[in-house]
């Protein structure tokens, strides 16, 4: 069952208002309330607490959504992803890893 993902103008494949390019096609969910969101910016737009970063020791559990198929990824298997998902092999924005300190503690 895919979960639910948050965000603003939302299509399909969890693009949002701000990453709307053909390769941003992941949602991720957010340590603070455990709700996925299309990024960290539609979380502050719709919550009013900040996020959380995963902690390391936290990087097994699933917090990565492809947005093409629904599959789940645990943080470690998206780091691990090559940028690509494992199940339906949709490309992810390998720009998003400029980001991940925004979602993941930094390594
Ligand atoms: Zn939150
Ligand atoms: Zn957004
Ligand atoms: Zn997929």
């Amino acid at each position: 069952m895919r979960p639910p993902v948050h965000g603003l103008e939302l299509d399909p494949e969890t693009r949002c208002a701000h990453w709307r390019g053909p390769l941003d096609i992941i949602a991720l969910k957010m340590r603070c309330c455990g709700r996925y969101y299309a990024c960290h910016a539609c979380h502050d737009a719709l919550e009013n607490h900040p996020v959380r970063v995963w902690p390391k020791a936290e990087w097994d559990q699933t917090a990565v959504l492809c947005g093409a198929c629904g599959h789940e990824l645990s943080v470690h298997a998206y780091l691990a992803s090559g940028s690509r998902c494992p199940a339906c092999e949709a490309a992810f924005n390998p720009g998003c890893r400029n980001h991940h300190h925004l979602y993941f503690e930094p390594e």
